[in-house]
């Protein structure tokens, strides 16, 4: 059996680029000092605000789908996710998304799910264990069958 990790401590937010100049956002944390630049592109100048808005919002929705996997309730998790996939698009909802597939018995779903991950992000670490967890799986099954 496909044995589900616990979910990863999360890191934060994941990068969010600047639309204009694709430059990585330099989080607030580390700009308490000028909280008024925080909010922009420090390469361009562009207004971030409501990207980040709307990030942290799906951020927020994230971390209730992991509540919600914690205490086994599957369908709260999965509407949460899919409600911070509609926000953000971001390798850990995608790789959440193919563990709660997964949990489920949907492993085609679950892989696809995590190859989006990989995409996003190709040194994801636990889209790429789940991946090579899966693969074992599928040589094993049919080493057995031979
Ligand atoms: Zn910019």
């Amino acid at each position: 059996m496909l044995r589900p990790m616990p979910p990863e401590p999360r890191r934060g937010a994941a990068p969010i680029k600047c639309p204009v100049c694709r430059a990585p956002y330099r989080s607030p944390l580390a700009e308490l000092d000028d909280p008024d630049s925080a909010l922009s592109c420090h390469r361009c100048g562009a207004d971030l605000t409501s990207l980040i808005q709307l990030h942290d919002q799906a951020i927020g929705y994230h971390r209730r789908a992991l509540q919600a996997l914690q205490v086994g309730d599957y369908p709260a998790a999965t509407a949460w996710n899919e409600q911070a996939l509609t926000l953000h698009q971001n390798a850990d909802f995608h790789t959440l998304r193919g563990q709660l597939w997964a949990l489920q018995g949907q492993f085609r779903s679950a892989i696809a799910a995590w190859e989006v991950a990989r995409r996003l992000a190709p040194q994801h670490p636990a889209a790429n264990a789940y991946l090579q967890q899966l693969e074992q799986l599928a040589s094993q099954q049919i080493g057995e069958e031979n």
